[in-house]
């Protein structure tokens, strides 16, 4: 009696057990149909033997450009793309390109904007394979591979990293990678990226504010006040609003520097430049008090941006400094002014002519100073090769950024929110901070996070509020 009813239990088990292999059966089927698993080969499918060549591949800010050519038959293109192809999912992104045609070819960009292209804080987690995509009038279209064709001096290796701006507690890293396929029999270079989760690195930042001077350089002065001090004070809350909202700041200076020099090499590896690059942060803000030479004949906000980007954010930065410190635009009318608030300044003819000569009469090789170069150097000098940094060493008494030839450059805006000399500006500088302090974070909250982000409770708050919730 008690062997058969233990046989039957058996029996049971082994029906089960049937029934569970059949259903997982069914959903693997399931699954396969739905998401047409796939493997690196069906990635390669159909695509050409011939490469596209990549001639630059640059991040300013939070965005991917390329650039680069492809040969080919350019008669009858309709359009061109960079498509990403993924592994196990059946939607393939594609981002439109501009081209132009040329004698044997086309050369294609993602944007002519330096921070505009590929949203990298926007990639979802996966792997993507890059291909030149190109349409043609009759409905076909082709698929190219990309083969690095650039000469980058600064770079461990090829590998691009980046890591995405900390929202409610996470980011990601994203690696720029190149590797070759074996197209039966022809190898071909092909570039991918990496989408994954990361526990950001203590060295990694979101943001870098950087109070202008400092140390034994004090900036523009009127009477007790001085734009080192009024610049740190203001950066400092910035620094401790920008954490409430969940960023990881870092600042080139925090008033301990004392009265030394050094905090003004700015190529130095503690130099702001530097400190900036190694931080791996997508925006630096540099936070100035202006002065003229007679005082109280200018007032008001000036932003300066780097040349060629969407404007955007820089206006955003004026407008919202403006409302929330009730301050006004400054009335400065220069060429360089190219909205109320906000100013892109470059390199004149001047300025070349006599950096020229400043380098011969030095004895060392000029600059290769680039079109539209930006005149201050915390915006050129921090965007790498996006911006045209230039600062390599050259002139022995400057010190070498080291990132001049790096292709992750950091966004960069300078802030003058009044001038020093001007009565009514230097009386809201030093009584109405917080009115400076919350414009300059609502923008940089909308721009980063957007205007809907709440901030998650962080650890030690909520435990605050379970102490008081008990001792209640
Ligand atoms: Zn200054």
């Amino acid at each position: 009696m008690s062997k058969k009813k233990k046989k039957t239990k058996i029996h049971k088990g082994v029906y089960r057990l049937v029934i569970i292999i059949l259903a997982l059966l069914i959903a693997y089927v399931a699954y396969l149909k739905i998401y047409k698993v796939s493997s690196i080969k069906d990635i390669f499918e159909g695509v050409e033997t011939k490469e596209a060549n990549l001639t630059e591949y640059i991040v300013y800010g939070t965005h991917l450009n390329i650039k680069g050519n492809l040969e080919i038959d350019s008669t009858n293109i309709d359009k061109v793309s960079l498509a990403f192809k993924t592994i196990n999912t059946e939607n393939q992104e594609e981002f439109p390109m501009t081209y132009t045609k040329t004698q044997n070819g086309i050369e294609f960009s993602t944007s002519d904007l330096i921070n505009e292209g590929i949203n990298l804080e926007e990639m979802p987690l996966n792997t993507y394979y890059f291909f030149i995509k190109v349409d043609y009038n009759n409905g076909t279209s082709s698929y190219y591979s990309l083969k690095n064709d650039t000469d980058y001096e600064y770079k461990d290796d090829e590998n691009l990293e980046y890591y995405t701006i900390t929202k409610n507690e996470k980011n990601n890293k994203i690696d720029i990678k190149f590797a070759n396929y074996d197209m039966s029999g022809t190898e071909i270079e092909y570039m991918y990226m990496g989408v994954g989760y990361i526990k950001l690195p203590d060295n990694v930042y979101d943001v870098v504010i950087d109070p202008g001077h400092g140390g034994a350089d004090v900036g523009a002065e009127n009477g007790k006040y001085n734009e080192a001090e009024l610049t740190l004070e203001i950066a400092e809350k910035v620094k401790e609003e920008l954490e409430d909202l969940g960023l990881k700041v870092l600042m080139t200076r925090d008033g301990t520097e004392g009265n030394e020099y050094n905090v003004y090499s700015v190529y130095d590896n503690n130099g702001r430049v530097n400190v900036t690059g190694d931080s791996k942060a997508k925006y630096v803000f540099s936070i100035h008090l202006n002065s003229i030479e007679q005082a109280n004949s200018q007032s008001g906000v000036e932003i300066y941006a780097p040349a060629k980007i969407n404007l955007n954010f820089a206006k955003s930065l004026a407008d919202n400094i403006v409302k929330s410190a009730d301050t006004k635009y400054s009335g400065l009318q220069m060429n360089y002014k190219v909205d109320e608030g906000v100013y892109v300044r470059t390199l004149t003819e001047e300025d070349i002519e006599s950096s020229r000569k400043g380098a011969i009469a030095k004895g060392y090789e000029p600059y290769d100073i680039k079109e539209n170069t930006p005149y201050l150097y915390m915006i050129r000098e921090t965007g790498g090769i996006a911006t045209g940094a230039y600062v390599d060493g050259r002139n022995t008494s400057y010190g070498v950024n080291k990132y001049y030839d790096s292709n992750i450059g950091v966004e960069a805006y300078l802030l003058e929110l009044g001038y020093i000399n001007n009565r009514i500006d230097l009386e809201n500088i030093v009584n109405n901070q917080e009115g400076y302090v919350e414009g300059i974070v609502k923008a940089i909250k909308d721009e980063l996070l957007g205007e809907d982000y709440v901030a998650p409770i962080k650890k030690d708050d909520k435990e605050q509020t379970n102490t008081n919730t008990k001792r209640n």
